[in-house]
């Protein structure tokens, strides 16, 4: 056992839990209390500190607001019926924002600062995970060049933080999805398998064209020849095609999803075939006109499952089998529940008490 780093705690004078409401959790809004950060500087990490929610003071010229030299992660906090506070396989998120930092020229986050800022923070801030069925504590970690210089190299000053903010119980409204064939998200040798800030920016005008001609959100393909499917919006995607789990193969331009993770060991555990290979838009089509594809969802954090109703291809809209009638992903999104809330038990060992 390594001792806890030495966290200097500056608790806030003035909590504003009051001011939420637990019955009607507004999304990314109320933050909690407190947030933790430490810096980067001459090499080495240093001052790791809880201080109350606050504006932070940056120079104008950081390589973060000119050159998105910044990697985030997104992961939950559940509270089970004996109020204590478990987290979601956090080990994964530490080991992908490592993974991005390593891609943006960042330095590496020492496991000891992330666990130990993490669960210093999450037992300050407890009571602001809520406890309702289905709503969570979302936990931001992020890190981001603290430079002062507008020069494009790799940065030598930066800052991690961790902010938190309670969610509702989310209500995933199946979606409607345009298999995007002009615009790309992610190409080979690009940083798509990245949560990188300048990821997400560029992708944002391409959804909004989708959304004005009716669609919910996009299913990316790649970007030399749009012919493979890669990712749902900001989700992994998967498809039910003859009784088989089938999901794009991870690469430069997909994000390895934690939840992706999560449902295919599942599947596998139960028995299931599961495939992580290709995924071509013409097979998939086709599949959906031959009425071999039972189910199409999107996995991720945020939703766990975000189902797909109806994808629309080259003009032409094609409606998916009811909801109602999908047993893998209808399934799969209890058992992840039960296994976040502690109600069944955690065999894979993916619940981390703080
Ligand atoms: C975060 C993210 C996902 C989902 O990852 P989870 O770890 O399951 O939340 C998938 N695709 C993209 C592009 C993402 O940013």
């Amino acid at each position: 056992m390594i001792d806890s780093l030495n966290i200097s705690v500056k608790k806030t004078s003035a909590s504003r839990i009051g001011q939420l409401d637990f019955a009607n959790i507004p999304f990314g809004k109320i933050y909690a209390d407190h947030l933790f950060t430490a810096s980067y500087i001459d090499g080495g990490w240093k001052t790791p500190e809880i201080v109350p929610y606050e504006d932070l003071r940056i120079s104008p010229a950081s390589p973060a607001l000119h050159y998105g030299i910044s990697v985030f992660e997104g992961l939950k906090a559940y509270k089970n019926d004996q109020g204590e506070v478990l987290v979601f396989r956090p080990d994964k998120n530490f080991e992908r924002m490592n993974v991005s930092a390593e891609r943006m020229c960042m330095p590496l986050i020492p496991e000891q600062l992330y666990f130990d800022g993490l669960n210093t923070l999450l037992d300050i801030d407890r009571d602001w995970v809520p406890s309702a069925q289905g709503t969570s504590l979302y936990i931001r970690p992020f890190l981001f060049s603290d430079d002062d210089y507008i020069g494009i190299r790799p940065s030598q000053n930066f800052r991690f933080m961790i902010i938190t903010c309670p969610v509702g119980a989310y209500y995933a409204k199946p979606v409607k999805v345009k298999i995007e064939t002009h615009y790309t998200r992610a190409a080979e040798g690009g940083s798509g398998f990245c949560k990188t800030g300048c990821n997400y920016g560029p992708a944002i005008y391409p959804a909004k064209l989708a959304q004005e001609k009716g669609y919910d959100q996009l299913l990316w393909t790649d970007g030399k020849e749009h012919r493979y499917i890669e990712e749902s919006g900001t989700m992994n995607v998967m498809f039910i095609i003859d009784g088989k789990l089938i999901t794009p193969s991870l690469g430069d331009s997909i994000l390895d999803g934690i939840t992706r993770d999560s449902v295919m060991a599942l599947a596998s555990d139960w028995g299931m075939d599961v495939e992580e290979r290709k995924v071509e838009v013409n097979e998939v089509m086709s599949a959906i006109k031959e009425g071999r594809v039972s189910e199409v969802f999107g996995v991720g954090t945020a939703a766990t499952i975000a189902q797909i109703e109806l994808i629309g291809h080259e003009g032409t809209d094609y409606e998916l089998p009811a909801v109602e009638t999908r047993e893998f992903s209808n399934k799969v999104l209890k058992v992840l529940d039960d296994i976040k809330y502690g109600r069944i038990e955690d065999k894979f060992g993916w619940m981390h008490t703080v």
